[in-house]
């Protein structure tokens, strides 16, 4: 096995220079009815790079005052939002689009130093961020209703579609652009107004984009943002205010269902984005180099911290052997580092909780007979890190197969026959995400009818795309974000019976 790269040099665009730069322009305030504000206690909190462990900035931390003020922007700016032309709203996410991308160096930068992604990662992160403002942007002219005549011919039918009215968006800390575009973007197009609260690990990325927002013209209340650490108490005070009509969330299957209990007494709306625990199906037909490859981009994209991430890889036992000499090596080469600098595939893990779950769940894998092929360890020193890891033989009694690993460990274990792989792939409460690899077309179809996930990669090892209709089946959530059907998530129905006009 050769050894490990090591990291390079710091990345040309992320200088001490670049970074002083960048972080004296995001907003630290609270974002309410169009302008920053300190919060209303005069508290704030750290956010810290999780590659070093040191302070980048401290931030206003909103309390449930603040929440309602907020709330209370998101409701005022409502009507005039909801009744400005459908191409206005859509201009406006244009030219968001537009200036992301303008800004791409500051964005990619951001994200690395907040939430630790290698660099290359993270300018994928604001195309693929951004197209959400696109995809949607042409989507706020396609809202359609219809018009029919009632099979008795006594009267008409018409069906049209409205803005839900302000939204409450929660997002998670691990694609914290993507995150907000997927939300916000489909929530203006559609008429609605949002209160936004980032993630305590990463709010500044979001910052920076309100203030995109603004720079391009959205009115003043339309977006309003509200970091806090205290999110249990600023979820209450809004979720509990009778002028939110929706929630969008996407983080863990437990607060996922804490939140749909506190929506049910104002019987919000709810788009839920949870948890994941994708199996990985690599047939004895497959292409092997296709799978190799798509299994590490399934695993140890976003350092393994994506709830696409593919957590159980069940591998025909002919190909085992072979399929896991590849990964090994590949994985033994990868660099683990900083992500700002050069060469490195495995950054920082996003906070030292993180680092001893994932050593907690190689350590029981092996100890219930798993072997360990490849990396298993934490790094000394400062940062988050933990090795790129290969685990064979794990057994399906092993935590890692069980639960969302969130960690670059690539756990494998083997299958027999067809339905054996189905059985296994399904044996879980979550249904988000599969990938299967296999170039016998017939397997294939069988697969998209007999796996239990919302979504589903045929021989590729990603599948985010704005285009497409993002979202789980089971306690992987409720709801689309993307494609034609994210937008639907932001308006509600209306039917209306005429008499018939001849009569
Ligand atoms: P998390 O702990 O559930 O947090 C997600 C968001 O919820 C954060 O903004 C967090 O705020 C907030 N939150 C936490 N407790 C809350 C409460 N009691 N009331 C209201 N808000 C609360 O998840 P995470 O660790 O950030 O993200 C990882 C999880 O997200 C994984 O399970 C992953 O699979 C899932 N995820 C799913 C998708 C998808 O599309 N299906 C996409 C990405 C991630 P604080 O930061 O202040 O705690």
């Amino acid at each position: 096995m050769s050894e490990p790269e090591t990291a390079g040099d710091v990345d040309p665009r992320a200088t001490p220079g670049h970074i002083a730069e960048l972080l004296g322009q995001v907003p630290t305030g609270l974002l309410i009815d169009g302008g920053w504000r300190p919060a209303e206690t005069g508290q704030t909190f750290g956010v810290s790079d999780p590659a070093t462990g040191q302070p980048l900035l401290r931030v206003a931390d909103a309390s449930p005052a603040d929440a309602l003020a907020g709330l209370a922007a998101a409701d005022r700016a409502f009507p005039a939002w909801a009744a400005t032309a459908p191409r206005d709203r859509a201009e406006l996410l244009r030219a968001a689009f537009e200036e992301v991308l303008r800004r791409r160096d500051e964005f990619a930068l951001l994200m690395t130093l907040e939430m630790g992604k290698p660099l290359p990662e993270a300018y994928g992160e604001v195309t693929y961020g951004g197209e959400f403002l696109r995809w949607f942007s042409e989507e706020a002219v396609r809202i359609q209703g219809r018009y029919g005549t009632t099979p008795e011919g006594n009267g008409r039918v018409l069906v049209s579609q409205h803005p839900v009215g302000p939204c409450y968006l929660i997002t998670p800390w691990n694609f914290p652009l993507a995150m907000a575009t997927r939300k916000i973007a489909p929530a203006l197009a559609a008429g609605c107004t949002v209160v936004v609260k980032p993630a305590s690990l990463t709010p500044l990325t979001t910052s920076l984009f309100a203030q995109v927002l603004l720079d391009v013209g959205v009115p003043a209340g339309v977006v309003n943002v509200l970091p806090t650490t205290a999110s249990g108490p600023v979820s209450t005070a809004i979720l509990e205010d009778p002028r939110v009509r929706k929630l969008s969330f996407t983080g863990s299957t437990p607060v996922g269902r804490d939140l749909l209990a506190r929506s049910a007494p104002g019987v919000l709306r709810t788009s839920m984005e949870l948890g994941g625990n994708a199996p990985f199906l690599v047939f004895p037909d497959a292409d092997l180099d296709a799978a190799v490859e798509g299994a590490l981009r399934a695993k140890f994209r976003n350092i393994g911290q994506a709830c696409t991430a593919a957590n159980r890889f069940f591998v025909h036992r002919s190909l085992a052997e072979e399929f896991t000499a590849r990964v090994t090596a590949a994985v033994a080469n990868y660099a683990t580092g900083p992500g700002i600098r050069t060469g490195v595939t495995i950054g920082p893990l996003i906070e030292p909780r993180a680092v001893a779950k994932t050593g907690e769940l190689v350590a029981d894998a092996v100890a219930r007979g798993a072997t360990l092929r490849v990396g298993g360890h934490a790094l000394e020193g400062a940062g988050s890190f933990f090795e790129a890891t290969v685990v064979a033989d794990v057994p399906a009694e092993a935590a890692l197969m069980r639960e969302e690993i969130f960690g670059p460990v690539l756990a494998i274990t083997t299958f027999e026959t067809e339905d054996e792989a189905v059985r296994l792939a399904n044996a879980t409460e979550y249904g988000l995400v599969s990938y299967v690899y296999t170039r016998d077309l017939a397997r294939g179809q069988r697969l998209i009818e007999r796996l239990a996930t919302g979504m589903m990669g045929l021989n590729v090892g990603v599948v985010s795309n704005a285009a497409a209709p993002f979202g789980g089946w089971k306690q992987s959530g409720l709801g689309r974000e993307g494609g034609l059907e994210g937008i639907r998530e932001y308006l509600q129905t209306k039917y209306t019976l005429t008499p018939d006009p001849f009569a």
